[in-house]
């Protein structure tokens, strides 16, 4: 399985903080919050990050483009 992109929107994040919480190896907060590599193995973690953050600012695509997370 091909790699996943990760992109956060540092206009929309409001550093809650949560993906760092979830995530610590995956996102780290620096006034925002940042992908540490945005480009990372497949793992629930991450869509678990996506999916928690409460302005949708985390986006994770799968290797061929398609929205992997958040879902609606
Ligand atoms: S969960 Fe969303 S709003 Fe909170 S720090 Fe992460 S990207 Fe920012």
């Amino acid at each position: 399985m091909g790699k996943w992109q990760l992109q956060v929107d540092g206009g929309k994040c409001v550093a809650s903080g949560m993906c760092e919480a979830i995530a610590p190896d995956h996102f780290r907060l620096d006034g925002v919050s940042q992908p540490l590599d945005p480009s990372v193995d497949p793992a629930d973690v991450v869509v678990e990050a996506a999916e928690s953050c409460p302005v949708e600012a985390i986006l994770v695509r799968g290797s061929d483009g398609a929205v992997v997370a958040p879902r609606d």
